[in-house]
């Protein structure tokens, strides 16, 4: 099977001139992470900390208007209307689950919209961002693979998920802010938006903006091993990497990936991503969907542990979450529990996902968005997916985008 593997958006150096640009040739400064701050400011002849004033403004106090930042100097102010913009984004839809899960659907452009998820659990918020819009891998479990693909998110809407759900949730009766964990586990495949992703990593980290530390963002890929090892490069951002089956034949299958970096290779970049790291058991967490009668049996957990012997790891059992004209289903919970049980005795830390938000479709695979599809996937699967199951997955527990 092969694999469309979109090529990355061009990277933009961090000097004003060449910065992302509206029609009307304004900066969007939802796009500059402080290098990039710090070099327009620099071109204007200011001093750097107007980076660290901006970027508070903006992503600690959600302020969209340079009008309303009172510590800048009235002249500068003008200034900035006139070269730059904060882009901020529409929600379209804000929904909220029975289990606390909340899930925005926010518009990028007149066809696409892109989802966002919010989980609260005891001691932490995590929000789970999306990096693509639809997914070119085409996993044969996931809902967001079957839409198709369209583009990458540039870095402002990227961030846009986070200020949304920030400005949102707000903080709590200590003053501390809501979101305090990142999850890259939304829709697509965080990899192959490398650039993108990374200065937005630069906008969550930076301590005048979302001040979350790497260790707290986790970056879920299906295995695009050059960028793994590029991402290494980083610091230490948390991998989760998508496994889903213990042998090549099988997972050659369900993540089409696999045939161009097939497991050795993927282990192999595990084991050089924690290599020299202190808590390298803590940096990688492999991911293994639970389909019923597929990758679930016993034989098949015990192949499991054998294989991930060599990389210090933990586990995370994700029962698989349906979707409209999905052929799999979530084994019971006694095998759950069975095959956690074998991985246990085996030494591995491993935890069972528990659905959460699974009553507004925001839980693992479901999220689909509003996709464009480029891809035409849609219609040449028509034969796996019942055409009537396809539409329906259009507007997947959403409003169509230009409703
Ligand atoms: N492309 C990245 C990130 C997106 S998917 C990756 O492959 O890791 C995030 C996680 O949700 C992955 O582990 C993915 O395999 C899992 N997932 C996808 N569809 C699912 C479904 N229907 N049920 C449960 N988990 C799913």
């Amino acid at each position: 099977m092969s694999v469309i593997i979109p090529t990355s958006v061009s990277e933009s150096d961090s000097t004003p001139r060449s910065m992302p640009r509206s029609p009307a040739n304004k900066v969007n400064f939802f796009d500059l992470p402080r290098a990039g701050l710090d070099a327009f400011f620099a071109d204007l002849g200011e001093k750097s900390f107007r980076s660290t004033q901006v970027l508070k403004w903006i992503h600690h106090f959600a302020v969209d208007e340079f009008d309303a930042m009172t510590n800048i100097s009235r002249s500068l102010r003008e200034q900035l209307n006139s070269l730059a913009y904060i882009n901020t984004p529409e929600v379209v839809e804000h929904q909220v689950s029975r289990d606390g899960t909340q899930k925005w659907l926010i518009r990028l452009d007149n066809n696409n919209c892109v989802e966002t998820v919010f989980i609260p659990e005891a001691g932490r918020g995590t929000l789970c961002v999306s990096s693509q819009i639809g997914c070119a891998l085409n996993c044969s479990f996931c809902a967001t693979g079957k839409q198709g693909f369209n583009r990458n998110l540039s870095v402002s809407e990227i961030i846009a998920q986070l200020w949304v759900a920030n400005r949102e949730l707000g903080r709590d009766p200590k003053g501390e802010r809501i979101i305090s964990n990142i999850v890259m586990m939304g829709m697509g495949e965080p990899l192959l938006n490398f650039e993108n992703v990374v200065k937005a990593m630069d906008i969550m980290t930076d301590d005048f903006a979302y001040n979350i530390s790497k260790r707290r963002i986790t970056l879920s890929t299906a295995g695009v091993v050059p960028a793994m090892d590029r991402l290494k490069e980083q610091g230490d951002v948390c991998l989760a990497v998508s496994l889903h089956a213990p042998n090549d034949t099988l997972r050659n299958e369900l993540v089409p990936l696999n045939n161009k970096y097939p497991i050795a290779q993927l282990l192999d970049a595990c084991s050089r991503f924690v290599e020299g790291k202190p808590k390298g058991r803590d940096l990688v967490t492999f991911e293994y969907i639970l389909l019923e009668g597929v990758n679930d049996s016993i034989k098949q957990a015990h192949q499991l542990a054998r294989l991930l012997r060599r990389v210090p790891s933990k586990i995370n059992l994700i029962p698989f979450n349906p979707f409209p004209g999905s052929p799999y289903h979530r084994p019971r919970q006694q095998r759950i529990d069975q095959f956690r049980d074998v991985l246990t005795k085996a030494g591995y830390v491993t935890i069972t996902r528990k659905p959460r938000g699974d009553d507004i479709d925001a839980a693992c695979g479901q999220l689909a968005g509003k996709v464009l599809d480029k891809t035409k996937r849609r219609l040449s699967q028509v034969s796996y997916v019942q055409q009537s199951s396809v539409q329906k997955m259009g507007v997947h527990g959403n409003k169509p985008c230009n409703a």
